[in-house]
């Protein structure tokens, strides 16, 4: 075997070895949280293991496992209760493999008519899932900041084609609540955001109608609502949205990275009622929608008008631009090469069907109406809202900041749970995340009893 071939045939003893541990780590039903690394123990493992010459595969695993795996937190834990947990099913992990082993790309048509159609498929059901016309379409992207960059960067170049020559910022209406990104987003691409303040954290008619009076609205370019806020899962007014976006002509974006899925729910899909309307929705299947890291859904009303703005131009690309009748992914956002990842979704949406996924959606959020009433019946804790899906917000009373910081220490140090205080209305409050279906009510016993 030569030199230059070596590291491309197959290898029974890799094979094994990796596949060995990838099982272990499937079959696992809680993965433990771990957590918290040693930067100078790390590096001390690490120390020369990149070298001129071979390595067994083995022992380079056992640096990972041994040294690395425990400081990565198991996002997928029933107990991993902050920030937005993930919870992939097994048919999502195992296809993400596929689409790895086979070199899966969905660029374009032209290589990838397959992965296009699959892709294409499982953003149908999502679009349709929303109430999107039949010809909505869109890509996945790395994350929800993507998605939102992507579609931000299609709104604001829609309005310049409307309104010709812009020598000022476009604007863009948001809430209090909106996502970091949407901010980072609009900083990006030279805008910047209207931002309304909300008094119990929804973006509401009211509330828009009476901060937008009076203002000069000549520079908006669109109006961005969440269905579903991270912080507290709060789901806006998106009807209220797409009606001042239909009067006034501008772009109406939907931010579902987190809660979008929560539609899967029949009791709360109701509040969901406007984002149909939707000039592009953006949906994280690595969040709610139990799929593998990283992949968002982003979806356009009109595709075309996404294409006009992304499609890179290069002689050398001009081949995979003949056939103006198929979309290419890599045309719907700012990337070029991408990896399929959209079809893990597709195969486990396929293989479990949405009743599934309606369970598991629906168990998130009876957890979260759990831990409130049992917030709500403990003296000592405070509920903040009602929650509208599955994020849950409390007080201790009496607690300051350092106090809920050393909760959540304890609470990793003894593996409990995963829980890290946040922020409402300025003030530190204890939050609780839930996604994992298998997150039983055990665990919010079990983490609310050391409150007591
Ligand atoms: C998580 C989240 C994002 C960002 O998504 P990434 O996948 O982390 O880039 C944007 N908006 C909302 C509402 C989110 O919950």
């Amino acid at each position: 075997m030569s030199r230059s071939t070596r590291m491309h045939e197959f290898d029974p003893h890799l094979m094994g070895t990796v596949l060995g541990y990838v099982t272990e780590r499937l079959a696992l039903t809680e993965p433990p949280i771990d957590g918290l690394g040693d930067r100078a123990a790390m590096r001390g493992a690490l120390e020369g293991l990149i070298g001129d010459g071979p390595r067994d595969p083995r022992q380079v695993l056992d640096v990972y496992i041994d040294h690395l795996a425990d400081t990565i937190m198991s996002a997928d834990s029933p107990r991993f209760l902050a920030f937005i947990p993930a919870a992939p099913t097994k048919a999502a992990l195992l296809f993400d493999m596929v689409v790895s082993a086979a070199s899966l790309q969905g660029c374009s048509w032209l290589e990838a008519a397959g992965a296009v159609m699959a892709e294409n498929q499982a953003l149908e059901t999502l679009a349709r899932i929303a109430g999107m016309p039949a010809d909505a379409g869109g890509v996945f992207v790395s994350g929800g900041s993507a998605g939102n960059l992507s579609a931000l960067v299609v709104a604001r170049d829609t309005a310049l084609r409307e309104c010709g020559e812009q020598t000022n910022k476009f604007q863009v209406i948001v809430s209090d609540q909106s996502h970091s990104s949407i901010a980072n987003a609009l900083n990006i691409c030279w805008m910047e955001p209207i931002v309304i303040t909300t008094t119990d954290g929804r973006l509401t008619r009211e509330e828009l109608t009476r901060q937008l009076a009076g203002r000069d609205l000549s520079r908006v370019a669109a109006i961005a609502g969440t269905a579903g806020t991270t912080n507290a899962g709060i789901i806006d007014d998106l009807a209220a949205c797409a009606d001042l976006a239909e009067e006034h002509g501008w772009w109406f974006h939907v931010d579902g990275a987190y809660g979008g899925a929560g539609m899967l729910d029949d009791r709360v899909r109701p509040r969901y009622r406007g984002i149909e309307r939707a000039d592009s929705l953006v949906m994280d299947p690595h969040k709610w929608w139990f799929a593998p890291f990283d992949s968002a859904a982003l979806i356009y009303r009109d595709p075309r008008l996404a294409r006009a703005v992304h499609t890179q131009d290069a002689s050398y690309l001009d081949v995979i631009h003949t056939d103006d009748s198929d979309l290419n992914p890599s045309d719907l956002a700012f990337h070029l090469t991408r990896r399929a990842r959209g079809m893990a979704l597709w195969f486990s949406l396929a293989v479990n069907g949405l009743d599934a996924y309606r369970d598991a959606v629906r168990a998130a959020n009876d957890m979260a109406r759990y831990a409130a009433k049992r917030i709500r019946a403990t003296s000592g804790l405070e509920l903040i809202l009602d929650p509208d899906l599955s994020v849950v917000l409390f007080r201790v009373e009496g607690w300051s900041a350092e106090d809920y910081d050393s909760w959540s220490e304890r609470l990793l140090r003894e593996q409990i749970a995963f829980v890290t205080p946040s922020k409402w209305r300025g003030e530190t409050v204890a939050r609780l995340a839930f996604l994992h279906p298998a997150t039983s009510a055990e665990v919010v016993d079990e983490v609310l009893a050391t409150l007591q």
